[in-house]
């Protein structure tokens, strides 16, 4: 039987690139970069609530960090530094082997450092603080947006979303389609290159975790300001679009979670140059509407017609 010790040791110890005191001490040492804030954030997946409990550990471990890489990719920050909070049911050598590896990837992926943590025994919980930096004063915020900004949003929206509804029944998608949202569900990538790109182009961001409209929802507050959006220009993958105009479907581009693209604002005299980064990235960018004066969304087919807006996102408490 693995010891605490033992299993933070074997699983969780790797060398570092830029951290002064990793794993092992009472609390890890960094020095942050002359210039910059430093940007926290913590996301946490609960069993049965955010995965199911024999869903595959290597993606689990992938997922627990990008979802927090995303956070970052919205701040416009850098991923530094990360550590690692384990609620573990027992020490299983091969799930734990598998979730640090999937875990590591990620890391690596993307240049963090995993500095410390806690472990301890209870129901599956994985729980992560990612540490970036972000340039004093340049942080991309929620409270941003301005009228005139274009919206803007990355890769395509809802695939998560219609992997879990295919997965629940509520639609039915061929094998194919299928594989495909499920690796949107199950390995999302974090748009961090984006984010660091969008310093000084964009004047407000966030990921989208809890779908379109609810994540929007949460800029438009924030700013004090409203959205006109077009449902046409939604970007939506082939899978997707093979299910529209299905009411499932289109809950899942407006509604749908788990995205972790990014749904930013910039002044239109920006247009251009956030075309020429989308290409630069090679990272799919649509312009989805406008911000104007005034409060709320309103959303607008292609005829121009307003279209009624229903459930505008997943509260757990809700
Ligand atoms: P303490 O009793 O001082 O809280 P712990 O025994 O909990 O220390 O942890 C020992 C070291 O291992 C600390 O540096 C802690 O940050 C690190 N650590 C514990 N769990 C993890 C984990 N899952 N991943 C990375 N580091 C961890
Ligand atoms: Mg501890």
């Amino acid at each position: 039987m693995l010891s605490e010790f033992d299993l933070i040791r074997r699983f969780f110890t790797r060398s570092t690139t830029h951290t002064t005191l990793g794993v092992g001490d009472d609390a890890a040492l960094m020095a942050l970069t002359p210039g910059m804030m430093l940007a926290v954030s913590s996301d946490m997946l609960v069993a049965g609530r955010h995965f199911l409990p024999d869903a595959d550990p290597r993606l689990l471990g992938r997922k627990a960090l990008a979802v927090n890489l995303s956070d970052m990719a919205a701040m416009g920050a850098t991923p530094r530094w990360a550590t690692l909070s384990l609620a573990l049911p027992q020490a299983d050598e091969a799930w734990i082997g598998a979730f640090a590896a999937g875990f590591f990837e990620m890391a690596e992926l993307f240049s963090v450092d995993l500095v410390g943590g806690d472990t301890t025994g209870g129901p599956l919980n994985l729980s992560v603080t990612i540490m970036g930096e972000v340039p004093a004063g340049m942080a991309l915020r929620r409270s941003g947006a301005r009228a005139g900004d274009e919206i803007w949003v990355s890769g395509t929206l809802g695939d998560a979303a219609l992997a879990l509804a295919g997965l629940q029944g509520r639609l039915k998608l061929s094998e194919e389609d299928a594989a495909r949202s499920l690796s949107a569900l199950h390995d999302p990538t974090p748009r961090v290159a984006l984010g660091e790109a969008l310093l000084g182009y964009a004047h407000s961001a966030i990921d989208i975790s809890d779908g379109l409209l609810a994540d929007l929802g949460h800029i438009l507050e924030c700013s004090g300001v409203a959205a006109e959006v077009e449902f046409a220009a939604l970007p939506a993958s082939a899978t997707l679009r093979r299910q529209l105009p299905g009411e499932t479907a289109r809950g899942c581009l407006l509604a749908g979670g788990d995205d972790y693209e990014l749904c930013f604002t910039a002044p239109a005299a920006r247009h251009g140059e956030i075309v020429a980064i989308g290409q630069r990235l090679g990272v799919p960018l649509t312009r989805i509407g406008s911000i104007c004066p005034g409060s709320g969304l309103r959303l607008y087919d292609e005829s121009g017609k307003e279209m009624p807006i229903g459930k505008t996102g997943f509260d757990h408490f809700a």
